[in-house]
């Protein structure tokens, strides 16, 4: 797919930018680190297959997914790649895990059974991880209850523990809390080493984690954003990893498919939230929150129309939005209008559309739909 030009709302998915990302972060992070690709949520948007296929090119070691049915996708295109679920498997999925030979997460003694005994009825060592809680509350066994978690599954003998991991919970916003966090994994890998029971993957480092927290006993790191090029927005200042290496991958792109002159006093969309000032001149654009284009931009955000910021006027609504073009005269029906990425000079990021909607570039991104096709430049994906 090279011409876009029959679209009119798509995602432009630079894999030379993906591929620029991983190859920065593994300079950072050294030749003898592992690398978790987190592609959960159709790859942060991108496209799973085709990004999955992209990192297994560009040398992940691993992949960190959201369910069985992403794991799967990426076993239909490569095999060989160990595939880690993030979230605790249900207890219907157990069988299928161990069958599909992902790895999934454990928390409690009780899951470490179920897997046990999944894995002995097929005859086969599952290899697992355990997830320690410190702070993050979300999944994972206490602090105080971890070493006994891995003792106690040394003696599961369809068991293999492959990995022992943690998550931040605020690792862009709060140096005290993640300190903390890295305190209560520490004593864990500790007191697990003394024991002779540490596994042999220690991670913890997500993308702010990576650019905030040193690395301290991980020989694992774990990023999504960063590999699809966006920096993890927070309060903290960054000291390590530059952005000027990472490029963001993506781009939303959307046509002109009317220009008109409104007279003062014309009220915009639904709600009326706009009422038009002054004669102005503006255009609809092919996209609205049918494609992912959050309604909370309306009457706030701002798209690039010949290489200038435009600002968005009343409600996005589902499937068009209409934007100021007052100062610009030459735009017609069909001009490419660009909500998230580049144009002359001008960027918006998914960060900055995601502040001017009050949420995160995480949203934003997992938030563009089906119907917006995945047209990839700058190399051959599946
Ligand atoms: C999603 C996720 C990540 C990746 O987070 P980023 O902030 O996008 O780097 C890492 N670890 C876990 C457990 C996750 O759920």
């Amino acid at each position: 797919m090279t011409s876009a030009s029959a679209y009119r709302c798509w995602a432009e998915i630079d894999l030379a930018a993906l591929r620029g990302n991983l190859a920065w972060i593994r300079h950072c992070v050294g030749p003898q680190k592992k690398i978790i690709t987190v592609v959960k949520a159709d790859a942060y948007g991108h496209g799973l297959k085709q990004i999955a296929a992209l990192l297994m090119q560009s040398g992940t070691d691993i992949f960190g997914v959201a369910n069985l049915v992403e794991a799967q996708a990426i076993r239909s295109v490569g095999r060989g790649w160990p595939v880690l679920m993030l979230g605790a498997c249900l207890p219907q999925e157990v069988d299928l895990a161990v069958r599909d030979g992902v790895m999934p997460t454990i928390s409690s003694l009780a899951e470490a059974r179920a897997f046990n005994a999944a894995a002995a009825r097929q005859k086969k060592i599952a290899d697992v991880q355990v997830k320690v809680d410190t702070g993050m509350g979300r999944l994972g066994v206490a602090v105080a209850d971890a070493v006994d978690l891995v003792r106690r599954m040394k003696s599961l003998r369809h068991l293999s523990v492959a990995g022992l991991y943690t998550h931040f919970a605020s690792a862009e916003d709060d140096a005290k809390f993640s300190r903390e966090q890295r305190r209560r994994f520490d004593s864990v890998i500790e007191a697990l080493r003394v024991q002779e029971i540490l596994p042999p993957l220690i991670h913890a480092q997500n993308s702010a984690a990576l650019l905030h927290e040193p690395a301290g006993e991980g020989n694992v790191v774990r990023p999504g954003l960063l590999v699809y090029g966006i920096m993890p927005p927070g309060r903290r200042r960054l000291n390590k990893l530059s952005d000027a290496h990472l490029h963001a991958a993506l781009a939303l792109k959307c046509r002109v498919s009317l220009v008109k002159e409104i007279p003062r006093g014309t009220s915009l969309s639904y709600g009326g939230m706009f009422v038009a000032p002054r004669k102005m001149r503006i255009a609809t654009l092919t996209a609205g929150y049918g494609d992912g284009y959050p309604r909370a931009a309306s009457n706030r955000a701002e798209v690039l129309l010949h290489d200038q910021r435009c600002r968005v006027l009343g409600r996005v609504t589902m499937d068009q939005t209409l934007v100021d073009i007052s100062r610009l005269k030459r735009v017609r029906a069909g001009d490419e209008a660009v909500l998230i990425g580049r144009q002359g000079r001008e960027e918006i990021t998914a960060t900055e559309l995601a502040a001017w909607c009050g949420t995160v570039p995480w949203e934003i991104l997992t938030g563009i739909t089906y119907r917006v096709p995945r047209v990839y430049r700058g190399g051959h994906a599946a």
